[in-house]
């Protein structure tokens, strides 16, 4: 049965769409099977893998708010052994739509469930909030993988996610775990990111991934071309430290962290 990760940071622009799309597509250039679920209105991990959200009548939307199955919904996207659940800008409204509704918290769970088996993994890309959509995420999934963007007050806003992480915990899902936290857009150039480095390590120990994203020009421009890294640039090392960030995730299965 699938593995369910959610990438999920209240902080916008910390690399959780380009982790969850590189991650996605390099599990399944691994020849695993992968789901990828875009749970953000922005959509942007849909067109990240070559999905033209203008052309869906249907998306996760769908799926959260009116209780249509999911194997309705999923798609096959450009790389092999993945697809995807996408999302479009009507998933906008259902922040709000979902607040009255029964079960709302188990919404994107149920559905999960009903495809997992089909999957090694399914990834899910969360959008900048801690709101429903991103409880949502928490609770449909057996981990959290949480990108941290190498700067200034990298740590700043982790105790918020790390409490809501305790609250599924404790009401919605028990099982929850923390996957990894995932160093990003570190630049090998000043000292900044090496200190940053240091304070996450001391903070999360050995659940911070050796694998560190670099800054790489190549990683920033695969989203305008619709295509994962490890299509539109595979001997960038962009491609090479996602690929080397999967392997991690896999035997991450059996290490104890
Ligand atoms: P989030 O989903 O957390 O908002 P994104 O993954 O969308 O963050 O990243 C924010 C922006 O930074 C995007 O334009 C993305 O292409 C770019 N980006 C992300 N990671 C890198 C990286 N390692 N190197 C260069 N650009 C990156
Ligand atoms: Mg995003």
């Amino acid at each position: 049965m699938g593995k369910v990760i959610a990438v999920a940071n209240q902080k916008g622009g910390v690399g959780k769409t380009t982790t969850a799309v590189s991650l996605s597509a390099s599990l399944a250039y691994l020849n695993h099977k992968v789901l990828l679920v875009d749970i953000d209105p922005q959509g942007n991990a849909t067109s990240g893998v070559g999905i033209e959200k203008a052309d869906m009548d249907q998306c996760v939307y769908n799926v959260l708010v009116e209780d249509l199955e999911a194997k309705y919904v999923k798609v096959p996207t450009m790389v092999e052994n993945l697809d995807a659940i996408p999302a479009t800008i009507q998933l906008a409204g259902a922040e709000i739509e979902l607040v009255p509704t029964i079960s709302r918290e188990v919404r994107l769970k149920k559905a999960i469930d009903s495809v997992k088996d089909e999957y090694d993994y399914v990834i899910i890309d969360c959008p900048p909030s801690l709101g429903l959509l991103t409880i949502n995420a928490l609770t449909a999934s057996d981990a959290v993988l949480i990108p941290v963007q190498c700067e200034y007050y990298a740590l700043e806003g982790l105790s918020q996610l790390l409490n809501t992480v305790r609250l599924v915990q404790k009401h919605l899902n028990k099982q929850l775990m923390i996957e990894g936290v995932l160093l990003t857009m570190l630049d090998a150039r000043t000292n900044l990111g090496i200190q940053v480095i240091d304070e996450v390590k001391k903070y999360f120990q050995d659940k911070v991934y050796g694998s560190v994203i670099p800054r790489n020009v190549r990683l920033g421009e695969a989203p305008s071309h619709g295509q994962p890294i490890i299509l539109y640039d595979p001997k960038s090392r962009g491609a090479e430290v996602y690929l080397e960030l999967a392997k991690e995730v896999m035997t991450n299965g059996q290490r104890v962290r």
